[in-house]
């Protein structure tokens, strides 16, 4: 290629690990440099606000985090205008990830622990974001949006990167196929998925029993785990039954049920909601018609925290809880 790509790199609401898949890619990372200019990526040097309006044109935007500030949606609608093609890179931008398991509670209850009652909160002057502007530092916090928000609830996306942060072989494939593009050589279809197009139990090679029964959910911590079996036949709740594969199931090789960070397979359109029904015929099949609906309830009591292992890293998909938020 004879002129470089020039790519931004946009945060939202991060914890810092997409950006590690970048600097993760160890001797590929020199050979992207040599294919790309970045000209927008506040956490590797300095860039500042004014710089996103001094910007021309944009080859490539990625998108990370989620959407939680007015500011986070300033700043990705303005580089958005200006890109040709929009990344979502990783479970937080495509999906609204871990920052949006606080949309199971109202905003000021959010702010309220965040910013005032939390043990490790220091807030001496009660500071909540977006209504002080007087403060020690002179700085006026960002105002919150009302709900965590995925980055094509604002921006048309082009392609979707998913995981948490995304694996650095599906990393590798997005860069290809977007040099490819713009050399002419390859269509990119709005929408495209970098993964695989099947489910995780399709590709994991854990025994897999006939029929699954179980008697009681267990967390990890309770059992001896056996690494050859299907982790559900041991009475963990694994959610590879409903996310997508391309991860290289580096979870269940180190012997770790699958919490779905590369999100939902294709036809799966609430993670929750799929597992639920994926689940309740596992729990006692055999005996259920001999169970009362309380001792069935008693089983399914046992799984810890359902809302928060189910969406771990998709509930900003989920259409109920944003009916029931706007609400
Ligand atoms: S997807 Fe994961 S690694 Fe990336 S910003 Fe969100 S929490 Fe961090
Ligand atoms: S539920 Fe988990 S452990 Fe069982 S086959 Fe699927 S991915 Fe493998
Ligand atoms: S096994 Fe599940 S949680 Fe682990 S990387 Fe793959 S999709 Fe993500």
């Amino acid at each position: 290629m004879n002129k470089k790509l020039r790519i931004a790199i946009v945060p939202g609401e991060v914890c810092g690990g997409c950006d590690m898949a970048f600097v993760d890619l160890h001797r590929n990372l020199i050979d992207l440099l040599g294919a790309v200019d970045i000209v927008f990526w506040p956490i590797a040097t300095d860039f500042k606000e004014e710089d996103v309006e001094a910007l021309d044109s944009i080859d490539i935007v990625f998108f990370q985090g989620s959407i939680r500030t007015e500011k986070h949606r300033e700043i990705i609608e303005k580089v958005a205008e200006k890109a040709k093609i929009k990344v979502a890179f990783g479970a937080c931008a495509c999906f609204g990830g871990v920052p949006s398991l606080a949309d199971l509670y109202a905003l000021g209850e959010v702010i309220e622990e965040v910013y005032l009652k939390s043990p490790s909160t220091e807030n001496e002057g009660g500071i909540i974001p977006g209504e002080t502007v007087d403060n020690p530092y002179g700085i006026l916090a960002p105002k919150l949006v009302d709900m965590n928000y995925k980055v094509d609830d604002f921006v048309d996306i082009d392609i979707y990167i998913p995981g948490c942060p995304p694996p650095k072989e599906r990393i590798l494939e997005a860069v290809d196929i977007l040099v490819r593009y713009f050399e002419g050589r390859a269509d990119v279809e709005k929408g495209t998925v970098i993964a695989g197009s099947r489910t995780l139990c399709d590709e994991c090679p854990r025994e897999k029993p006939e029929k699954i029964v179980i008697d009681k959910f267990k967390r990890i911590h309770e059992v001896k785990i056996d690494p050859n079996k299907c982790f559900l036949a041991q009475g963990i709740v694994c959610l590879g039954i409903v996310t997508r594969n391309g991860c290289g199931l580096p979870c269940i090789k180190a012997n770790m049920p699958c919490r779905g960070c590369m999100g939902p397979a294709p036809n799966v359109y609430d993670v929750g909601a799929k597992l639920v029904s994926a689940i309740a015929s596992l729990v006692e099949i055999e005996n259920e018609p001999k169970l009362s609906d309380e001792e069935i309830a008693t089983k399914a009591r046992t799984i810890v925290d359902p809302a928060g292992l189910f969406y771990r890293f998709t509930l900003g998909l989920s259409r109920l809880i944003r009916v029931v938020k706007k609400k």
